[in-house]
């Protein structure tokens, strides 16, 4: 990260807003504060942040909202904040182009680990596309088709390969069973969460060493997948 990144966290509970922005302070972020989407909508445009913190419940509006408000014209990493535990908000907000999510209560080091990711992801973005991958021991070269683990060749089926390449491209980013069937399999299969299974675990079997306790392709329960990336 770099010293002075700009988050915008979006929270109208004033301990919660507070909390957070002492945590990020301390560890180098400037830190801006909307309590309503209307002071959201406005500070986003004014002062690009780098990241934002999106509570999903707001007074004025709802988060879910100002997520797709925000997509109309914003690329900014956005990290929702959840204090509803329940699988259908983070779905709905990761299809709605959220970066990833948190559930409250959670960890300065978890939150700052996220932001990490989310700043990483979007330097990515702008530099050329490479198309060799490596994640931890995984190397996955998309121009050639080849994987390999820990320098050893692994064959992948052609659905497999699209499935890696396409979690590789967003390491580190919660994938919903709706974005992965959409990309792999194509609009029509967005219901076939059964597909994912399947190749999901021979994805493992091929590429993790115990794929019972994978280290690399995770399950994000009711939601998706994410391909760690640290
Ligand atoms: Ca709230």
């Amino acid at each position: 990260m770099t010293a002075g990144d700009v988050v915008l966290v979006i929270e109208d509970e004033t301990a919660m807003r507070r909390f957070l922005a002492q945590a990020l302070g301390s560890h180098g972020f400037k830190v801006i504060e909307a309590g309503t989407c209307a002071q959201a909508v406005a500070l986003a445009t004014e002062a690009r942040p780098a990241v934002i913190l999106l509570d999903l419940g707001l007074p004025d509006g709802d988060g879910l909202e100002l997520l797709r408000t925000l997509r109309e014209w914003s690329t900014t990493p956005v990290i929702v904040l959840s204090a509803r535990d329940r699988e259908d908000d983070k779905v709905q907000a990761l299809d709605a182009g959220a970066d990833d999510y948190l559930t409250k209560p959670f960890g300065v080091s978890e939150l700052l680990a996220r932001i990490r990711v989310a700043l990483r992801h979007a330097r990515a973005q702008t530099v050329t596309e490479d198309p060799v991958i490596a994640i931890g021991p995984i190397r996955i070269d998309q121009a050639r088709h080849e994987v390999t683990v820990a320098e050893a060749p692994v064959h992948l089926t052609p659905i497999e390969f699209r499935l890696l390449a396409f979690l590789a491209r967003h390491a580190g980013k919660v994938l919903t069973h709706r974005q992965l069937l959409h990309e792999v399999w194509g609009p029509r299969s967005t219901q076939h969460t059964q597909y994912l299974r399947v190749h999901m675990a021979a994805l493992r079997k091929k590429l993790e060493t115990d794929p019972a306790r994978p280290r690399w392709l995770t399950t994000e329960p009711g939601v998706g997948y994410r391909l760690r990336d640290e």
